[in-house]
């Protein structure tokens, strides 16, 4: 296997993995959300609205960037420091 192929294999498997997700009724922090929304309603309201807005990119336009950058102000913010 090629790097490359390699490397789209990998983000294929990111790509579906994050579908599943945001197809699913349950929020990356436990709790219940609405099926074809990324967070439940919680995890939502507490991002800036810039992020909040990245996240209806689609998937493979910018998406995954949102989520990543959604999830870790997530974790440092709302969470509280590991
Ligand atoms: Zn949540």
């Amino acid at each position: 296997m090629t790097d490359q192929r390699g490397a789209n294999v990998a983000r294929r498997a990111e790509e579906y993995r994050l579908l599943a997700e945001l197809r699913g009724n349950i929020c990356r922090c436990g709790a219940a959300k609405t099926p074809d929304r990324t967070l439940c309603r919680a995890c939502y309201w507490s991002l800036p609205e810039s992020m909040r807005v990245a996240l209806y990119r689609r998937i493979g336009k910018g998406y995954e960037a949102a989520y990543a950058a959604a999830a870790e102000y997530l974790d440092r913010h709302v969470r509280g420091p590991r």
